[in-house]
């Protein structure tokens, strides 16, 4: 079994109680590495090291041409690893390799140096009050800011997030998820090979419960930027209170992808698909997982969708091959297989799909005690099921039908989230109108899923608090705005 460290003050070390959790292959079911199973007092020499990271370095004082080099050394070390940290993130948590190494990791690089830009363009402003005046703002950085990860996309979110904190001269402690920490680990080693001051990046291995409990309630951390579910933000949110701690949370979704009679029906039964029966097996805060269908074309597009998730390959995430691999972790499989079982209790009709390992792979397969779900689709016209308005978060959709906009628009807006929403037609007016009327925080009209750097991505309703990651203005999440007053008469 590989063994993987902690990385604080720039040295790697085992948890202080020298406990270890196991990590497991989900497309085998197997533990392949082991990670330390930190604790409170672990948060606590992360915390210290970046306190004092920060002091002997300067780094809030820099200058930004410093910072945005260290960072474009960032990006160029991901170039480099990029083989290496594909193959761990894969392993760990089933995303098949084809989007780890080919899309993922490359485009973390250019998200570093698209961020190491920003550094470089920090702007505060001048404002006219009256003549013996003079009054400006300016961004400064937090201090200690931390960062909670979900298993699903570890790797860009460590890389985006990290690289924004320290872009904007913070230090930052890190808390991966338990069942995905190894990829970060191993990418701790590119700070010190880009030469950033030790200490100004910590990750702490361990679980939710102790470990990012403990991040969530320190004193000595300013900001907390969380991706995870609505119930584990809700609760950050209340211990985050002992410091009245700045809070970005990007949270859950059950999002609608709403294809209209108009559509050019191909490119919406590919886009459909492309949403929720991803090659991470839906795993995607934004999947599109509530399918809306204009009643006239209801039918002709189920089946049409049908056939198209019959050619997807579900099997080994390392085969460039394959169109969908595993479920990421043990837990989530049996979440997932639960919402399959409640379909039908609810009543709703199985479409098509529904099927798992048992049925999916060879007896005497080494993916036999893998974690395998195959494209699968609930029909029901009943927007109140649970299936119907729970994150199942697996490659599992429910289709309901619809007549006219406004009926699309009511469906599509009756959840508790927000986070995205795609539409399918070929009338302009149609598609501004609807998404004018959308509550959520992404729109995609005639694609879905599609997501840039440089486009700010945030969720609405209980899917965030407000704040946005990406876009020209990422920085600011990881900074407080001063004002000042000069009295100059
Ligand atoms: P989760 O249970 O909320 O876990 C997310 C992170 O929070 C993990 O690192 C987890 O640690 C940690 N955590 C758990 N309990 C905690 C606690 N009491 N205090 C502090 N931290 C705690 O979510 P998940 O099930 O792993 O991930 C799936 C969810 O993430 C879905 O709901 C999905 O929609 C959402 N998501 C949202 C976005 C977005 O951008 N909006 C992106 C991706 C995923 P352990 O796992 O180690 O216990
Ligand atoms: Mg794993």
């Amino acid at each position: 079994m590989e063994e993987f460290l902690n990385y604080i003050g720039g040295e790697r070390r085992p948890a202080r109680s020298g406990a270890w959790l196991d990590s497991v292959n989900p497309a085998t079911g197997k533990p392949w590495a082991r990670i330390p199973a930190s604790s409170a007092e672990d948060v606590d020499d992360a915390v210290q090291a970046a306190q004092q990271a920060l002091e002997t370095s300067g780094w809030a004082y820099v200058s930004a041409a410093e910072r945005a080099a260290r960072l474009r050394a960032l990006a160029d070390a991901i170039d480099t690893h990029t083989e290496r940290l594909s193959e761990i993130e894969t392993l760990d948590n089933g995303r098949p390799l084809r989007e780890t190494r080919f899309a993922q990791l490359p485009g973390a690089a250019l998200q570093v140096r698209y961020l190491a830009g920003l550094a470089e363009n920090l702007h505060g402003s001048t404002v006219d009050i009256r003549s013996e005046a003079f009054a400006y703002t300016s961004w400064e950085p937090i201090g200690v800011t931390a960062l909670i990860i979900p298993w699903n996309g570890p790797l860009p979110v460590f890389f985006s997030k990290v690289a924004a904190s320290l872009a904007a001269g913070n230090a930052i402690v890190v808390k991966p998820a338990q069942q995905a920490t190894a990829s970060i680990l191993e990418a701790t080693r590119l700070f010190d090979e880009a030469s950033f001051p030790p200490g100004l990046v910590n990750v702490v291995s361990g679980r939710g419960s102790e470990v990012g409990d403990a991040v969530a309630g320190h004193p000595g951390i300013g900001k907390i930027s969380f991706t995870g579910s609505t119930e584990t933000g809700r609760h950050i949110m209340q211990r985050a209170t002992v410091n009245i701690k700045n809070l970005l949370l990007e949270l859950g979704g059950k999002s609608p992808n709403i294809v209209f009679a108009d559509a050019d029906l191909d490119a919406a039964v590919a886009g459909v698909a492309a949403g929720i029966f991803t090659p991470n097996a839906g795993q995607a805060c934004v999947a599109g997982s509530r399918v809306l269908i204009e009643s006239s074309v209801y039918d002709e597009f189920v089946e049409r969708l049908a056939a198209h998730a019959q050619s997807i390959t579900v099997g080994d995430p390392m085969d460039l091959s394959t169109g969908m691999g595993p479920i990421a972790t043990q837990a989530q499989y049996d979440t997932v297989r639960s919402y399959l079982q409640l379909g039908r209790e609810e009543g709703a009709d199985l479409a098509f799909g529904g099927r798992t390992t048992a049925d999916l792979v060879k007896e005497g397969s080494p993916l036999r005690g893998g974690y395998y779900v195959e494209p699968t689709l609930f029909a029901t016209r009943d927007n109140g099921l649970r299936i119907s308005q729970e994150e199942i978060f697996g490659p599992v959709a429910v289709a309901l039908p619809f007549d006219g906009d406004d009926q699309a628009v009511e469906l599509a807006n009756d959840t508790p989230y927000g986070l995205a929403a795609g539409l399918w037609t070929e009338d302009v007016r149609r598609a501004h109108r609807v998404t004018r009327r959308l509550r959520a925080g992404n729109v995609w009209v005639n694609t879905y899923k599609a997501m840039h750097w440089a486009l700010p991505f945030g969720g609405h309703k209980q899917s965030g608090n407000g704040g946005t990651a990406n876009g020209p203005t990422a920085l600011h999440e990881w900074m407080d705005l001063k004002a000042v007053w000069m009295n100059i008469g």
